[in-house]
């Protein structure tokens, strides 16, 4: 089977201002689809050629002589999920089990918020700041280059790709206006209640 690029759940403009369809024509539609592209031909013709992408990102975790196929094989996941974590209309704080949960583990939604800025705004370089759950507690963590939460038994709840390439063209180096933005106006809450399986 080969890897396969989802489609974007919304239009390419669907999130501007905050995400312009500019960003969304290169962050989707070359940079995904170059990992997409890269995975499928480093897989061809190995016994990973069959296997699917979350079986091909633990079996060359850790592994420095498959790194580039780790490299491109979770950053197709990472980018799937982000997707899925972003939507026109979203962002504020969320309600019902969600906001339950971060009251209870993290101290409230302006906590979260701050935390959550502030894991972005401090990964030195590219990577992705993260809410999962790790013991059944949410937690927030950040991931360098690639790297994933589901390399190490996390379960992610949402993301932030913090890579340049996902703000540069709208931000410019003012990471943390991004960080912003996401938080105020992009997340997808139904999302992050269907990861925490309520
Ligand atoms: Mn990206």
């Amino acid at each position: 089977m080969a890897i396969t690029l989802p489609d974007l759940p919304f239009a390419e403009d669907a999130l501007a201002p905050v995400i312009s369809a500019r960003t969304l024509e290169f962050h989707y539609g070359k940079h995904h689809r170059a990992y997409v592209d890269n995975t499928n031909k480093m897989i061809e013709g190995t016994d990973l050629a069959e296997a699917d992408l979350l079986t091909i990102i633990k079996k060359t975790a850790g592994d420095t002589s498959l790194a580039g196929l780790f490299n491109n094989a979770a950053q197709v996941w990472n980018h799937s999920f982000y997707w899925q974590c972003i939507r026109p209309g979203g962002g504020g704080a969320p309600s019902g089990p969600v906001l339950k949960k971060i009251e209870a583990d993290l101290g409230g939604y302006e906590k979260f918020v701050e935390a959550f800025k502030a894991a972005g705004a401090t990964q030195f370089g590219s990577g992705w700041a993260w809410l999962v759950l790790r013991d059944n507690k949410l937690e927030i963590i950040k991931t360098t280059n690639a790297d994933t939460p589901v390399a190490h038994d996390l379960t992610p709840l949402l993301t932030v790709d913090v890579w340049e390439h996902a703000y540069y063209l709208d931000y410019q180096n003012r990471r943390p206006d991004y960080l912003g933005a996401f938080t105020e106006k992009l997340i997808n809450w139904d999302f992050v209640e269907a990861n925490l399986g309520g």
